[in-house]
């Protein structure tokens, strides 16, 4: 597989981010594909604990293999907020690209002490580490706060990675998880404060709902990993709705075209933050692309 740290220092070096997908089972990954290939842009599949426990840690990463081959885009496979170290070692077992490992619920100390030895199983398999040590407020598939109870100066954060050899950081900058009620107070500097002090790849949560200038304050700032789950959710559900609304009103049950409308909901939903991220026509710089 793909490294997503490649993904990212790539992004970094070309001043792009990576958008990365959550997806929900076949149909969305299908979709998220679809539209990455159109677009010829590099792409992170990310897929929730909740949602692995669901579809299962192989079969998720045969079915990233084979849509990842028929798009023939750089793509990579990562596990989205998991504090869970048992379904990490199923994930490193079967070499997924990247792993976020969520230690944000833990005091600093504990976090990263489990945080290096995450880090070293992983390793081991050539799969990379995101880190979290401090909150990122809002609740997404079950994990998350709705206040921040751990948050730290960048230079403790930064130490503590370099400590534990973590791959790229989640920072809080001011994001949240899902849908905003009111504009948030979005941190940009945050993240170019991060990128002073260090090398690591900046990754960005909470991207649904933020307009294209303050995607590109935080592009500009350093970020090369933004996070897109709601908008999937959204897009997903509501057009499930609409097909099974029409369906119930002429009582025809056919769930081919469900799985369609579907498809064309999530593709739709995705397709613009390729432009807006800048990683659009960016396939074609890597090698067998
Ligand atoms: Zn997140």
């Amino acid at each position: 597989m793909i490294s997503t740290l490649s993904l990212l220092q790539a992004a970094e070096r070309d001043k792009y981010a990576v958008p990365a997908f959550n997806i929900f089972d076949e149909s969305s990954l299908q979709a998220v594909m679809a539209a990455a290939k159109e677009a010829r842009s590099p792409v992170i599949i990310q897929v929730s604990t909740r949602t692995v426990r669901m579809i299962g840690v192989d079969w998720m990463a045969q079915l990233f293999r084979n849509a990842a081959a028929q798009a023939g885009v750089p793509a990579a496979l990562h596990l989205d907020h998991c504090p869970d170290v048992d379904i990490i070692r199923q994930v490193v077992k079967a070499e997924w690209s990247s792993l976020l490992f969520d230690a944000s619920h833990l005091g600093f100390e504990e976090a990263v002490r489990q945080t290096a030895e995450v880090v070293r199983l992983a390793h081991a398999n050539r799969v990379e580490v995101e880190s979290e040590v401090e909150n990122i407020v809002g609740v997404e598939d079950g994990i998350g706060v709705a206040r921040p109870t751990h948050s730290y100066s960048a230079e403790r954060i930064v130490a503590a990675a370099r400590e534990a050899r973590v791959d790229f950081l989640a920072p809080h900058l001011g994001t949240a998880h899902g849908e905003y009620h009111g504009r948030p107070q979005i941190r940009p500097e945050r993240a170019a404060e991060f990128r002073r002090l260090c090398a690591m790849p900046i990754v960005l949560h909470g991207g649904t709902g933020l307009t294209t200038e303050e995607f590109r304050s935080f592009i500009d700032a350093g970020v090369s990993k933004i996070n897109i789950s709601t908008a999937v959710k959204r897009a997903y559900m509501q057009s499930a709705l609409a097909f099974l609304e029409t369906a119930s009103m002429t009582d025809e049950w056919e769930p081919g075209p469900l799985l369609r409308a579907v498809h064309d909901g999530v593709r739709e939903a995705v397709a613009p933050f390729f432009d807006i991220f800048g990683s659009a026509g960016k396939a074609e710089s890597w090698p067998g692309h």
